[in-house]
């Protein structure tokens, strides 16, 4: 759908205006979401977003990031371009619904192919933390999916918790706990030790590797997010050891997976490695 975003717009704008509107977007729900609007086509948003609304009836609103992921909570800011102003939805991916507001939580819909990747590696019955969970999705995603036993979701933003516990039940799901708070206060109190562990936050998760690693069965497996340029992934990996070897354990990388785009030459990647 987004190419033919350019086509839709041919009868409204001249070839020179329609040059500069992007061709991808985030479609979350019902909602449509322009990550980098031109600034030259503020005077032209309304019927952008107008004629996007009238081509594709399935959504009901088109929004532009005024302001990209910040904060602790990782949230956008969003202004409303055409349709209704209401920035809650309902997302479907992996058989899974998820509830929330797109401005008030972190969601990327362009990770439902991560999402997959880590789903499809899990064991059965095994026990998984997730590490600032958000709404929930990869815990409800893995429950969904696999056979996994219990999954642990740790997340400090009130709202995406508070939609998490609205999602579990929404998806009629059993074997997932939630727990509102600092993963570096909550953690440390819970006594159970993990398969696997999920970081999925790329903007600071190396000041959580150290409790991740004490909170890690042998051999088993840790999914580390970060930001780095093409193919320049030493950084992360010394971080990785740096930190394996202040707890004295041994780490195996097992994969460098690039999982998104974060800027032109900036990508989020996952780093899988197995803890002896
Ligand atoms: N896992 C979710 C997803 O993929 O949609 C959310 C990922 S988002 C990049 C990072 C999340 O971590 C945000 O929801 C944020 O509120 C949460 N967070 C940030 N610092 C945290 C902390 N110290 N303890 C718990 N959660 C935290």
């Amino acid at each position: 759908m987004p190419g033919k975003l350019k086509a839709i717009l041919r009868e409204k704008l001249t070839k020179k205006e329609i040059s500069p509107v992007p061709s991808s977007f985030d479609m979350v729900g019902n909602i449509i979401i322009f990550s980098d609007f031109p600034k030259e086509l503020a005077k032209k948003e309304k019927i952008i977003g107008n004629e996007i609304l009238r081509n594709f009836k399935h959504f009901n609103s088109v929004f532009k990031k005024t302001k990209k992921y910040s904060g602790k909570f990782r949230t956008p800011k969003l202004k409303l371009l055409a349709g209704i102003d209401d920035k809650k939805t309902i997302h479907k991916e992996n058989n899974v619904r998820v509830k929330l507001n797109v401005e008030k939580v972190y969601f990327s819909a362009r990770l439902s192919e991560e999402r997959k990747r880590i789903a499809k590696q899990i064991k059965n019955n095994e026990t998984v933390l997730v590490m600032f969970s958000g709404a929930g999705i990869y815990p409800l995603v893995m429950a969904k999916n696999t056979n996994v036993k219990e999954i642990y979701g740790i997340e400090i933003n009130p709202i995406a918790h508070k939609y998490a516990l609205e999602n579990v039940k929404l998806n009629k799901i059993t074997n997932i706990k939630l727990f509102l708070g600092d993963v570096k206060k909550v953690l440390p109190k819970i006594k159970e030790k993990f398969d696997r562990i999920m970081m999925p936050l790329p903007k600071g998760a190396e000041n959580f590797l150290g409790l991740a690693l004490s909170k890690i069965k042998k051999n088993g497996i840790i999914h580390f997010y970060s930001f780095a340029g093409e193919n320049n992934y030493g950084n992360i990996i010394k971080i990785i050891n740096h930190e394996c070897e202040k707890k004295k354990k041994k780490c195996r990388i097992l994969n460098i997976v690039k999982c998104g785009q974060f800027s032109p030459r900036v990508f989020r990647v996952c780093v899988d490695f197995r803890v002896k």
